[in-house]
C-alpha cells in the first residue's frame, strides 16, 4: 500500500498568488499509476515549518513528494531542509553541474555559488533529469520512505514526472506497466502512399508507436500503447486513431484480424441487405469468399458463374448487342451482369465481375483489365475498371477484394 503525499513549497501558494496546479496534476497522474494520494500539504518557504511538514508525512506516508524550493535563491530551501531532518549531506552532481556551466559559457553569463547550488543533490539519491531547467529532481529511499523532490515551475516539473518520476516509480513500487496494441486496416490504398500520407504521425509518435505492414495487397498499422491504466492506454490509441483517419480514413475498413469480406457481411447485415453475383473472371472465387463466413445465407444469395460469352447471354441474359459491341471485358457487359443477377436472383444488391485474368489478353485488352459492376435497386448501375498486375491468381484475389471494398463503401 502506498500512502502518497504531497508537500507543495511556497509562500506564493499561501498568499493566493499562485494556485496549487502541481498537486492536482501530480494527483492525476499518480491515480492513473494506481498510486494512492491521501494528503495535500502546503507549507511556506520556510525551514521551521517546512520541518514540522515532513516530520507529519513521515509518520502517515511513505512516498512523499515535494514541489518547489529547488532554485537558486535564498528562499529555495526544500533540499536543505530535507537533507536536515534526514541526516544526508547535500552533494554535487556532476552532470547537473557540467550542464549549468555550459548554460552560462553558452549565454557568455557569470556564474554565482547560487547558480551552482542548483546542482547540490542528496547523497545516494536518485537522479530525475531537469530537461527545461537547471535543477534536477531526485529521489531518495530512507528508511523504506521514498521521498522525491521535484521543481517548482510546472514547464519543467510536469516533463519531469512524465519522464522520469513515472519510471522511478513503476521500478521501485513494483508498478505495472500495460502494453496494448490495435491493428488497423486499409484497403485500395499501397503502402508507400499510406505512409507518405502519415509520415510526420509516425516519426513524431514515441508512445503510441505506430508500425506499418503490408501483406496480401493491404495494408496494416499496427499501433501500441505503454500506460499503466489501461484505459488511458486506450484513450492514447484512441487519439492517434483519430489523427491517422482524418488523412486516410477513406480506405480504412476495419480492426484486428477481420477480412472485407466479414466486414462486407457484418453491413449487409446491418443493413438487412441481400446480395447476389454473377462472376465471370473469379469463377466462383467471390462467392467461395462469400459462403466462407458462418451465417453467410441471410445476405448472400448465390453466384453464377459466367465463363464464356455463350453462358453469360443464354443463361445469364446479357445482350447478344452488347458482347459484340464492347465485348464481354466492358463497362457495359459488367453493368448488364450485376443488374440481370440481381433480379434473376430477386436481391437487394448485384455484383459483377469481368475481365482478363491472364496469362493471354482477351478482346485486345491487356492482362489485369478487370470491370466490377455493382447494381442495386433504385439508383444507377455503378462500374469501376481497374488495370492490375501480378500474376493470374493475384488478379483474381484483387478483383474480389476491390469487389468487397466497393460495396463497402
Ligand atoms: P526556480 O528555480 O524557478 O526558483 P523552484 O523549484 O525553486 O524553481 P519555486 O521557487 O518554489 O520553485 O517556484 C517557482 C515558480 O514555480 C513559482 O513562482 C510558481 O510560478 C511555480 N510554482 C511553484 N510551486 C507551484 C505549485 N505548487 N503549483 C503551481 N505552480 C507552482
Ligand atoms: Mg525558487
Amino acid at each position: 500500500d502506498t500512502r502518497t503525499e504531497i508537500i507543495a513549497v511556497g509562500s506564493e501558494l499561501l498568499l493566493g498568488q499562485i494556485v496549487n496546479s502541481n498537486a492536482q496534476f501530480l494527483s492525476e497522474q499518480l491515480a492513473e499509476m494506481g498510486i494512492n494520494v491521501y494528503y495535500h500539504t502546503v507549507v511556506g518557504d520556510n525551514a521551521g515549518r517546512l520541518k514540522e511538514a515532513i516530520e507529519v508525512a513521515q509518520k502517515r506516508s511513505n512516498v512523499i513528494i515535494f514541489t518547489g524550493g529547488l532554485g537558486p535563491t535564498k528562499d529555495d530551501l526544500t533540499k536543505e531542509t530535507i537533507a536536515n531532518v534526514l541526516g544526508k549531506k547535500l552533494v554535487y552532481d556532476e552532470e547537473a553541474l557540467a550542464s549549468i556551466e555550459q548554460y552560462f559559457i553558452r549565454t557568455k553569463r557569470t556564474m554565482s555559488e547560487n547558480n551552482k547550488k542548483q546542482a547540490l543533490v542528496l547523497d545516494g539519491a536518485h537522479i530525475l533529469k531537469n530537461d527545461f531547467g537547471m535543477a534536477p529532481g531526485m529521489a531518495v529511499e530512507v528508511e523504506q520512505k521514498i521521498y522525491m523532490l521535484l521543481p517548482g515551475p510546472p514547464s519543467e516539473m510536469k516533463p519531469m514526472f512524465q519522464n522520469y518520476s513515472s519510471k522511478y516509480f513503476i521500478q521501485t513500487l513494483g508498478i505495472q506497466e500495460k502494453i496494448i496494441s490495435r491493428v488497423l486496416r486499409y484497403f485500395g490504398i499501397g503502402e508507400s502512399q499510406l505512409e507518405t500520407d502519415i509520415q510526420d504521425i509516425i516519426d513524431e509518435q514515441l508512445n503510441p508507436t505506430v508500425a506499418p505492414l503490408a501483406a496480401n495487397g493491404e495494408v496494416t498499422l499496427r499501433l501500441t500503447a505503454k500506460h499503466t491504466d489501461e484505459m488511458v492506454a486506450n484513450q492514447m490509441l484512441d487519439e492517434v486513431e483519430q489523427k491517422i483517419n482524418q488523412r486516410v480514413g477513406e480506405f480504412f475498413y476495419g480492426y484486428e484480424n477481420t477480412t472485407l469480406v466479414e466486414e462486407l457481411f457484418k453491413l449487409l447485415i446491418g443493413k438487412n441487405k441481400t446480395l447476389s453475383a454473377a462472376e465471370s473472371l473469379t469463377g466462383g472465387m467471390f462467392s467461395e469468399y462469400m459462403t466462407g463466413i458462418d451465417g453467410a445465407s441471410k445476405v448472400f444469395k448465390g453466384s453464377i458463374i459466367t465463363y464464356t460469352n455463350e453462358v453469360k447471354a443464354n443463361i445469364l441474359g446479357v445482350s447478344e448487342k452488347t458482347l459484340e459491341t464492347y465485348g464481354a471485358v466492358s463497362s457495359q457487359c459488367a453493368k448488364e451482369m450485376a443488374d440481370q443477377v440481381r433480379k434473376m436472383a430477386n436481391s437487394d444488391i448485384g455484383v459483377s465481375f469481368t475481365g482478363v485474368a491472364g496469362p493471354n489478353s482477351l478482346e485486345g485488352h491487356p492482362v489485369g483489365t478487370v470491370y466490377i459492376g455493382i447494381s442495386a435497386e433504385g439508383t444507377d448501375t455503378q462500374t469501376f475498371k481497374f488495370n492490375f498486375t501480378g500474376t493470374r491468381n493475384g488478379i483474381r484475389i484483387r478483383t474480389v477484394k476491390y469487389g468487397c471494398h466497393h460495396l463497402i463503401k
